[in-house]
């Protein structure tokens, strides 16, 4: 079993010291318990959170435990008659070829997927898993009307490409920031938004102003930091803002420099704004209404995604980093089964 333990809580980028990959028997299974082959691991900007001492919506991995993380995979060996073997199933599956799913632990829940499979493996972490299901509460928290500004951040990412396509088909006009050219061209031709504007212009504040002449109505708020406060000082009365992630932290998170430099707040008051966070685990109850929706759109072609799939769990750590520096676009998957 190969798979990474977190030794000790980096500061910046993941290193090799901080997540330590190791080789170690796959376990024997108990009664209760079943045996899970990974495939798939989603690679998530939370992964880092949860490597971090920052207060969260659960606890952070334990230092020397597994690396905590979603995939997807197949029963192998199990002793739990809810998940036989050779089903296919999403969950904490950790970083690491085999996890032991135990019915006893809450972290050890798995859902078992649809046989025959209606997508690919990969989607059930990306579109029809939990990056797919947040941008659609997010963008239901939102309310976007008809003929209103949404604007998207972090917009070619995971959560992102899908949040600014679900607005653009309640008939919002949707304007999009991401690293780079090339993501903003992929954005506006091929996805469909109104506008993107590239974070790393050396205007890219002028150019939002441009983009988005009549203010903005709803913000999905990915990021944080200076993109999120001058979005701020743009609302219009009565801005929805839902807060699905501030990702501009996350690498370097301290009770310092959390969010610093905000100047806008004002404006959350002056607009009568509502700015609401949400945790897509809060809502499991829905999955299964939203990933029937968001289905029905993928198989009608109005809906897209775009997957980067990376090969081989040796790997993820890199691969999160380099995510985190903005250098993949859409669902980010290390393919983990080796034949
Ligand atoms: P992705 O890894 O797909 O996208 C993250 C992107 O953020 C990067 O590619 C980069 O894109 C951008 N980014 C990184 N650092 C910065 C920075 N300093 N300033 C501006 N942009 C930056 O992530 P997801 O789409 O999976 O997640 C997006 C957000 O949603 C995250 O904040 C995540 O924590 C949150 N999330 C929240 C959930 C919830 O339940 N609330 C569930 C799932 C995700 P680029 O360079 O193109 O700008």
């Amino acid at each position: 079993n190969r798979l990474y333990r977190l030794r000790s809580r980096p500061e910046g980028e993941v290193t090799a010291d901080n997540l330590e990959w190791l080789e170690e028997p796959v376990a024997e299974i108990l009664d209760g318990q079943a045996l899970i082959r990974t495939h798939y691991l989603s690679v998530d900007p939370t992964n880092r959170v949860w490597m971090s001492a920052m207060r969260s919506y659960i606890p952070p991995v334990e230092l020397n435990a597994v690396m905590r993380g979603a995939g997807v995979g197949q029963v192998v060996a199990s002793r739990r008659d809810d998940l036989p073997v050779g089903s296919f199933v999403v969950g904490l599956t950790g970083w690491q070829d085999y996890c032991v799913a135990d019915a006893a632990s809450e972290d050890m829940s798995f859902t078992v997927l649809p046989d025959p499979l209606p997508a690919p493996l990969p989607a059930f972490v990306g579109v029809l898993g939990h990056t797919g299901i947040s941008a659609y509460l997010g963008v239901e928290l939102g309310d976007p009307r008809p003929g209103e500004t949404v604007f998207v951040s972090a917009a070619a990412g995971a959560v992102g490409s899908i949040a600014g396509q679900l607005a653009k088909r309640r008939g919002a006009r949707v304007v999009g920031i991401a690293g780079g050219a090339e993501k903003c061209r992929y954005l506006v031709e091929e996805l469909g938004f109104d506008a993107c504007i590239d974070r790393h212009a050396g205007d890219w504040q002028k150019q939002l102003d441009d983009a988005t002449p009549e203010g903005i109505d709803v913000d999905f708020e990915n990021v944080g930091g200076e993109i999120m406060d001058h979005v701020f000082g743009r609302l219009n009365i009565g801005a929805r803002i839902t807060l699905c992630g501030l990702v501009s932290e996350y690498n370097d998170y301290n009770e310092d420099n959390a969010q610093r430099g905000l100047r806008n707040v004002s404006q959350l008051l002056m607009q009568r704004a509502t700015m609401r966070g949400f945790i897509v685990f809060d809502h499991v109850d829905r999955y299964a209404e939203i990933i029937g929706q968001l289905s029905l759109a993928l198989s009608a072609g109005t809906l897209h995604s775009a997957e980067t799939v990376v090969d081989g769990l040796e790997h993820a750590r890199h691969t999160l980093n380099r995510s985190l520096a903005g250098e993949n676009r859409g669902k980010v998957v290390v393919k983990v089964i080796t034949e």
